[in-house]
């Protein structure tokens, strides 16, 4: 996508765009994207318009998760028509970026690119736009939550303590720039086996509900690790696109997180 991004001051708003929530995680790995991509599903299979921004700039899996192997037209070289898949409207960073390299872009470069993403695309009317972001605390979440008007974050992470640990720097992050903490999702917390039934708790357990508990924010829900739902995602049909209880599980979580 040609021109070269300039920053804005001043935060913006995506015309049409009602809300814009932002799926953060402390540490990579731990089912941020995958979540982000169910929760867009599952909330457009409920009659939601909803745009899904994978601002991901280390591992933009968005197209691969959505089923997307395409790149965004821009016709006039300014404005960028997303894609549709699964009845959700999808930007990624991916298609910006070379792929197979490295992402070396400086604070201000990703701060262009991510209004870009926001300004340029013709989101069109929706009532969620989702905003997968990269792990951690760094220049993409500063800018989105200063230079936008953003209606709130939900975090995902492990129950395991040091993904904890990391979500907890997260949450600090959103809390000191003034965005609501709209709740957490643990993902990973439980597994059972497919061959016999036995449950273990493989990266611990409740750990997210007791954090949430003691930061005083909602959780949103709990997904255990669940063969299917890697499946789905790696074919690009996220498992709350399907029928079962991973996709009613995913229904809850969206009816929760949108008030
Ligand atoms: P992140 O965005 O936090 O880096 P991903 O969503 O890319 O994490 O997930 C990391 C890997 O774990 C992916 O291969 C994904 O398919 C898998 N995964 C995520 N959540 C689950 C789950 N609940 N059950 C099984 N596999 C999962």
């Amino acid at each position: 996508v040609g021109g070269h991004p300039k920053p804005q001051q001043g935060p913006m708003t995506v015309p049409g765009v009602k809300s814009i929530i932002a799926i953060g995680s402390g540490k990579g790995g731990v089912g941020k994207s995958t979540v982000s991509s169910n929760l867009a599903v599952a909330l457009a299979k409920q009659g939601r318009k909803v745009g899904l921004l994978d601002a991901d700039i280390y591992g933009p899996s968005q197209p691969r998760m959505m089923g997307i192997n395409k790149r965004p037209a821009s016709p006039d070289g300014k404005t960028i028509i997303p894609l549709k898949s699964h009845g959700v409207t999808l930007m990624s960073i991916g298609f910006m970026l070379e792929e197979d390299k490295a992402v070396v872009w400086r604070g201000p470069m990703l701060m262009g690119a991510l209004q870009q993403m926001l300004g340029q695309v013709e989101w069109g009317e929706l009532d969620v736009l989702l905003v997968d972001l990269p792990p951690g605390t760094g220049d993409v979440q500063l800018t989105l939550c200063q230079k936008t008007k953003i209606s709130g974050a939900i975090l995902v992470s492990t129950p395991q303590d040091v993904a904890l640990l990391d979500a907890r720097k997260a949450i600090d992050m959103f809390q000191t720039l003034k965005t609501p903490v709209l709740g957490m999702v643990e993902n990973m917390s439980t597994h059972i086996c497919s061959n016999c039934g036995h449950e273990e708790h493989i990266f611990g357990h409740g750990g997210v509900a007791a954090e949430a508990e003691k930061l005083g924010v909602p959780l949103l829900g709990a997904l255990p690790i669940d063969l299917e739902t890697r499946l789905a995602g790696d074919s690009g049909t996220p498992i709350a696109a399907k029928e079962g209880p991973m996709a009613d599980a995913y229904a809850r979580i969206a009816q929760g997180m949108i008030k």
